[in-house]
């Protein structure tokens, strides 16, 4: 069973070079601060949109799109995902996945049948728990970033930074880390305002990381491919 919790059926920003639809599921197992859809965190039985509507549209859509990409909350906890990113490639879509990488081993076990991941990294190791809600989940998420590199799947490496609980240094430190695990893809994002965030950084803050010219040179010269966004 699989538990969609909506369709977004065109972007051109979430799978790389490729035209793409989003299906976002139900269920997340972190509570991060910062969290835009604290909405998908619970795993709900009951299902926002109908997986069977969503194949449906799917097949309308197979001479105009490239992709579909899988994302949440956390997709990774749907007990059926692989069925569903099978049924999907069956199509002849192009699949993404975005993930936390929280799950090692499901990650393992769908990661053949992807063709490009996004995988969020929240921190540092040591300010994992304070980021996600959650203790003790970093040494997962290192697993499952190994596995990926390891498999040679395109990527894309990405942390948001809320200046309410990252700072430069931490920037520094999750650089180092990631560069030691042979990270070569990575892209730091704004914290985005939203209005049930209600007591939001000032917007200088959420630039100031932006505008530290050491930080973004440092950034540029040791990843192959290093983005803002
Ligand atoms: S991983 Fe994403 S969906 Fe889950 S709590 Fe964090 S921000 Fe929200």
């Amino acid at each position: 069973m699989l538990t969609p919790a909506g369709l977004v059926p065109f972007t051109t920003i979430d799978f790389p070079n490729r035209l793409a639809a989003v299906i976002f599921f139900q269920g997340c197992p972190l509570r991060c601060p910062f969290c835009h859809n604290p909405n998908l965190q619970p795993i709900q039985t009951e299902s926002t949109a109908q997986w069977s509507e969503i194949v449906s549209f799917l097949k309308t859509r197979q001479k105009q799109l490239d992709g579909v990409v899988f994302s949440g909350g956390e997709p990774l906890m749907q007990a059926d995902l692989k069925k569903g990113i099978q049924t999907v490639k069956e199509m002849g879509f192009q699949t993404a996945l975005h993930t936390s990488g929280v799950f090692p081993d499901k990650f393992a076990d769908v990661l053949p049948l992807i063709d490009w991941v996004g995988l969020d990294i929240k921190a540092p190791w040591a300010k994992y728990s304070l980021l996600t809600g959650r203790p003790d989940i970093s040494e997962s998420v290192q697993k499952s970033l190994r596995l990926l590199i390891q498999s040679q799947t395109s990527y894309e490496v990405r942390t948001t930074l809320d200046p309410r609980y990252l700072t430069v240094d931490d920037v520094y430190q999750s650089a180092k880390e990631l560069l030691a695990e042979n990270v070569q893809t990575y892209t730091l994002q704004k914290y985005r305002t939203f209005d049930a965030d209600k007591n939001p950084p000032q917007q200088s803050q959420i630039d100031s990381f932006f505008k530290d010219t050491d930080l973004m040179t440092y950034l540029q010269n040791h990843f192959s491919h290093f983005t803002c966004r």
